[in-house]
């Protein structure tokens, strides 16, 4: 009898671990649940639909359930929700959400794949007409057509991580009053100070103002119309005509739970390197799940696209009965924000005191990307973290302008392949005026760590 393969979610990791299973055994009946109206959606670029970067919205959508049907002989069902799995039985409880239907679908091997949603603060209204809470491609466009209806003058963005900051930049180029409350003492935890303090600079250069230390603690419709926060430890409070909070992520578990998966210590899907859970012929990938750090050798919650479809593709070819082995993440990440590009991967310092790496060597160095004649040269920073015995790298950072930020994928590779700042000091790396000084800017930074 033909093997059923039941996938739920249908964004980056369930298409591809749909796809996959079909690639590897095209014989398979493979079949998607998704509860919303769309699959296989870039989220990412969200931002740049609400800046107006990208036109429409509809070029965000990679594939629809038909050409999902057509060319890949995968059967998707949006609007169905699976309420839960079974894991005895080996079946779902599935609700058609348009009609209330409930029925079941049996499977021989089923993928988790749904995702995160975004952490609500438990604070009084947040259900308040121009709060706006930001993961799909709805929250997108509804963000967008409350600024075309209402013209808000002025936003405060809380929280200040990536996906904050990106909506920043949107909402500046929107001509947006820009307020960001964060409460850390920095933005952008995922680099260290040094790298958010230049973010920050950028921020004020840009006109946006920034509050640390500061937490909200509730929104009220004023008598104007607007919105008033309230503010802990900040301005104390602050109108604006929209708000966008954007704290963070949670792993989506409660449906793993039915199945009695067990959970990780940061919260999501425990899995092994093949994408197995705890529980028989269940596989979970993408937000829903915690991935190995690569330098820690621990779980770990970074939540990201490129781990989301990897970890989406091993999922669907070891449920096709394949044996594939995830060798883990390492957090690589990239943002842009107004002229800055901000990248990272392996560890930060934050991230060391959780490590066994306790005796580390941190360097920076400021160079420019070109040679030091060449017009329209951008200056960039480079922070290298690495094992002071061995001079191992474990991670780095770069800031810097329009361009620069895409060398920390040969540092990704370096920390991936245990290279040392000698192996790096030694690359023969390209060279010619409009791209690099003579000595790039990442040989240097590894010539800065093995003389410090
Ligand atoms: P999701 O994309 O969350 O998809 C899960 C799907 O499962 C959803 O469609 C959901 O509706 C469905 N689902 C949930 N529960 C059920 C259920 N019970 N039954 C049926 N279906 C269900 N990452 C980067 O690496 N780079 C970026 O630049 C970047 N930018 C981003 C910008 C924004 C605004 C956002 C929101 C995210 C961004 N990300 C970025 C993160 C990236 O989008 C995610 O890592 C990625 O989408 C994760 O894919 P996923 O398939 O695991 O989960």
């Amino acid at each position: 009898m033909t093997q059923k393969i039941v996938i739920i979610g249908g964004d980056a990791a369930g298409m591809s671990a749909a796809s996959k299973a079909k690639r590897v055994r095209p014989e398979l009946d493979v079949i998607v649940f998704e509860k919303g109206p769309h699959i296989s959606y870039a989220a990412c670029g969200i931002p740049y639909y609400v800046s107006g970067v990208v036109e429409d919205w509809k070029n965000l959508v990679i594939f629809t359930p038909e050409q999902a049907l057509q060319k890949r002989n995968i059967k998707v069902h949006i609007f169905h929700e699976v309420l839960s799995i079974d894991s005895e039985k080996r079946q779902l409880t599935v609700r058609k959400i348009e009609t209330n239907e409930i029925f079941t679908e049996s499977y021989d091997k089923c993928i988790i794949a749904v995702g995160a949603r975004p952490r609500v603060p438990q604070i009084p209204g947040m259900d308040l007409s121009g709060v706006f809470m930001l993961r799909s491609i709805q929250d997108g466009i509804d963000i967008k057509t409350f600024i075309e209806v209402n013209q808000p003058k002025s936003v405060v963005v809380v929280g200040g991580g990536y996906i904050g900051l990106e909506m920043v930049e949107a909402f500046r180029r929107l001509n947006l009053d820009v307020t960001v409350i964060e409460q850390l003492d920095r933005v952008l935890v995922s680099v260290d100070a040094e790298i958010a303090t230049i973010v920050e600079e950028e921020l004020h250069k840009n006109d946006v103002k920034i509050y640390l230390r500061s937490t909200i603690t509730g929104i009220k419709r004023d008598k104007d119309g607007s919105l008033a926060l309230d503010v802990a430890g900040g301005p104390g409070k602050i109108n604006a005509d929209m708000v966008l909070v954007s704290i963070g992520v949670q792993a989506n578990t409660e449906l793993a739970k039915t199945a009695g998966v067990r959970l990780g210590k940061r919260g999501g899907i425990r899995i092994n390197e093949k994408m197995e859970t705890t529980v028989n012929n269940i596989y979970a990938a993408g937000d829903c799940a915690e991935y190995k750090h690569i330098v820690s050798g621990r779980n770990t919650y970074i939540p990201l696209a490129p781990a989301a479809n990897k970890g989406g593709r091993i999922a669907g070819e070891n449920a096709a009965g394949g044996n594939a082995v995830f060798p883990g993440i390492l957090g690589t990440s990239i943002t842009k924000i107004f002229d800055l590009e901000v990248a990272r991967t392996g560890l930060s310092y934050r991230d060391l005191s959780e490590t066994v790496y306790s005796k580390v060597k941190q360097v920076s160095i400021t160079e420019k990307n070109r040679a030091r004649y060449y017009p329209d040269a951008q200056e960039l920073t480079i922070r290298l973290i690495a094992e002071q015995r061995t001079n191992r790298l474990l991670g780095a950072q770069i800031i810097g302008g329009l361009g620069t930020g895409k060398k920390i994928d040969l540092f990704a590779l370096a920390i991936m392949k245990n290279m040392t700042l000698d192996d790096l000091q030694n690359l023969d790396l390209a060279y010619a005026p409009p791209f690099s000084p003579v000595y790039d800017p990442i040989l240097l930074a590894a010539n800065v760590g093995l003389k410090s």
